[in-house]
């Protein structure tokens, strides 16, 4: 009669749960703890912002699907975990128990740590679907009174493929709408150099994505730390390899997003032995926290070191496919533990990306994410593009369908040799 409970429903945690229902035993039951109904497909934010998704596309209603599968699915959000008490303090005042917990709850947007950041405050963000919907109404304004447009990722961010891709993206709507040359275009990123991506680079991106740059007229600035932003202007320092400050800009702009810095939600953060100083879950090999092993962890809460020292601080992303390795490695490991077993599943953390500018767009592979790696390959083309398409349609149809990966899917990513666990003995 155990009680396993998923905190948060976003890409990884629905997941987690569909995955969940197989491992389960009769007598046991399965929560999902949500904020709010709905679940949304992140990668297309950019889209949404750029007007050419709509909302209800990305969207489903998780309370349907949820019920389907026989999950209870609880929306009002959670406030506080208590690991000690294998307890969760609910916002409406409830308590819901566990023995097993998946926290998912992904990143807390840390836009109060620069002044002037943010959708309340002068820059727009992609990073939720409502803040993608205010960037396009933002866009519209922007558009009937072009002027200079700043797009990038500030210190200690850990998401850049998005950046790039709404720069790329914007590049390609306002030649749509043929106002491209009313508009200077900069990068302003705190990655050491163009296509690191916290990572220190995947295959040839440096290349790729300088060059993509150049050819669409996109000036850049690299090791970058946003001092603050005011109406129409951003206070930009560039930062040396000593670590002192080079040069310090004021860049004008009528139109800027900016990917925030990332910590762990409230709800987790500060909590002794399970969350890191800056609120992420710290996670063992098998995606289990060390001082309370009844709870696990998966996607952008989880605690990963950076890739390296650079000048200005840069995080390391948890890409889509890498969570869902963390996903599988969990449930099976919640599985062992409920059958009486030694948890083994180890999670290969591999990365396939798929990053669209719009037109055509970078994709690559990295086995595992994190240097040094097995497999490093990055290529460039117009197939980008619609393989991102297809991907979207095929995900979003995976999670209104209640799937986390289908047989065909595991034949194809097998076939290609990219697989979600690791072969342990
Ligand atoms: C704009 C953008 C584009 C991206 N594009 C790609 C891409 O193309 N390819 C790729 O591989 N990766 C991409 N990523 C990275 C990554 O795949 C996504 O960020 C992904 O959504 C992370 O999944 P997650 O489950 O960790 O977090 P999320 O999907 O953010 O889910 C976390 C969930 O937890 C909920 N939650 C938080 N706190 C609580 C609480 N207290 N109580 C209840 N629920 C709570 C949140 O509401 C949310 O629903 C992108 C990221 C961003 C920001």
């Amino acid at each position: 009669m155990a009680k396993v409970v998923v905190l948060g429903a976003g890409l990884g945690g629905t997941l987690a749960a569909y995955e969940l229902v197989a491992q389960i035993g009769p007598s046991d039951s399965l929560t999902v703890i949500g904020q709010g109904p709905t679940w949304h497909f992140v990668p297309s934010n950019p889209w949404v912002a750029a007007g050419w998704r709509d909302r209800d596309e990305i969207e489903v209603d998780l309370k349907k699907v949820m019920a389907d599968k026989r999950i209870a699915f609880l929306p009002q959000g959670a406030k506080r975990v208590h690991p000690g008490e294998n307890r969760i303090e609910m916002t409406d005042g409830s308590s819901v128990a566990y023995d097993y917990l998946v926290i998912a709850t992904g990143p807390d947007l840390a836009f109060d740590e620069i002044a002037g950041l943010g959708p309340d405050g002068h820059t727009q963000s992609i990073c939720h679907v409502d803040h993608a919907e205010k960037a396009h109404a933002a866009l519209e304004t922007f558009a009937a009174k072009p002027g200079p447009i700043v797009v990038g990722a500030v210190q200690g961010a850990s998401c850049f493929g998005p950046a790039y891709e709404f720069v790329f993206i914007l590049d390609t709507e306002l030649r749509k709408r043929k106002i491209r040359d009313q508009v200077p275009m900069t990068f302003v990123t705190s990655e050491p150099y163009i296509g690191h991506l916290g990572l220190d680079g995947v295959g040839d991106t440096k290349s790729l994505l300088e060059s993509e740059l150049r050819n669409r007229h996109i000036k850049w600035i690299t090791s970058a730390r946003v001092q603050h932003v005011d109406d129409g202007k951003m206070a930009v320092e560039e930062v040396g390899d000593d670590g002192q400050v080079k040069k310090t800009t004021e860049l004008p702009f009528g139109y800027a997003m900016m990917l925030p810095a990332f910590r762990g939600v409230s709800a987790v953060r500060g909590i002794d032995g399970l969350t890191n100083p800056r609120g992420f879950v710290i996670v063992d090999k098998k995606q289990r926290n060390p001082k309370y092993p009844n709870v696990f962890a998966i996607g952008v809460c989880v605690a990963i070191p950076p890739v390296g020292p650079t000048p200005v601080p840069v995080g390391v992303p948890k890409t889509g496919f890498m969570i869902e390795s963390m996903v599988t490695a969990t449930a099976q490991n919640i599985g062992a533990l409920l059958r009486g077993a030694e948890p083994k599943a180890e999670p290969t953390w591999n990365a396939v990306c798929f990053a669209d500018f719009g037109d055509r767009g970078v994709a690559f592979v990295a086995e595992p994410q994190i240097p040094p790696r097995n497999v490093n390959w990055s290529s460039e083309g117009r197939w980008v593009h619609f393989a991102k398409i297809a991907f979207e349609k095929y995900f979003v149809r995976k999670i209104r369908r209640g799937k986390s990966e289908p047989f065909y899917e595991r034949w194809v990513m097998e076939g290609l040799g990219i697989r979600r666990l690791k072969q342990t003995r």
